[in-house]
């Protein structure tokens, strides 16, 4: 009988933790901003696309028990006419054919004062028109990067609605100060670690699998650099 009683006792203990812990789990604003003048990339990425990008982020950047880490808020959207006249020259990327730059990036990404295109309030996502000499503009990177606690994400407007290797959340990964990590032998539909890349010859694989326990630890450490730093006037 005591026996009982102290395992209901528990029971309802734990429920108790577990709601007051789901309840401190921080939110992430997004801004949203289409930089591309493709028309078709335009047709795809819709208010409604954007806000299906936050559902994707809230359903798989997760821990490898499924359970979330932060969640993501949707906050504001500027599709490509609300930016094309846009002093910041950060806009032209979203269709240039210079190879990808990470530092030139940032720079015109942080001297860029139009809170249309950069909401320093929040995660900035930017649908672009990936290029490379190679593939040309059927290239379909994206880029993530944590830029001193002010991320953002670009993600090409082919991978959009979770298209291909899961690029929401490992962009967003990056974007949490994540680097990759490499599985040896691992083939495209191998599952993996969601920041898995390819490395020696292997694939990234599907990349199905949660952050495990260092990766959750360094982004609740970056959560709260940032989450301070997004709260700055
Ligand atoms: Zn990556």
């Amino acid at each position: 009988m005591f026996k009982l009683k102290s395992l209901t006792f528990f029971t309802i203990y734990a429920a108790q933790v577990a709601n007051a812990y789901a309840g401190d789990i921080k939110i992430f604003d997004i801004h949203f901003t289409v930089i591309t003048s493709n028309p078709t990339a335009q047709m795809i990425a819709t208010v409604d696309q954007l806000k299906e990008e936050v559902n994707i982020l809230n359903n798989y950047f997760v821990k490898e028990d499924r359970e979330p880490i932060i969640k993501f808020r949707y906050k504001s959207a500027s599709l490509y006419n609300d930016v094309k006249n846009s002093g910041c020259t950060f806009v032209s990327l979203g269709d240039t054919t210079d190879p990808y730059n990470s530092e030139g990036w940032a720079e015109k990404f942080n001297s860029c004062n139009d809170p249309k295109v950069r909401d320093r309030h929040a995660l900035n996502f930017y649908v672009y028109d990936s290029h490379t000499d190679k593939d040309g503009f059927n290239n379909m990177d994206g880029h993530g990067k944590r830029n001193s606690n002010r991320p953002y994400v670009l993600l090409d407007w082919q991978r959009l609605n979770h298209n291909i290797q899961s690029p929401e959340e490992h962009e967003m990964g990056h974007a949490f100060g994540l680097g990759h990590v490499c599985i040896p032998g691992a083939k495209i539909n191998s599952s993996t670690n969601i920041m898995a890349s390819a490395c020696t010859g292997g694939s990234g694989g599907k990349r199905d699998i949660g952050f495990n326990d260092e990766q959750v630890q360094t982004i609740m450490n970056y959560a709260s650099l940032i989450e301070a730093k997004l709260s700055q006037p």
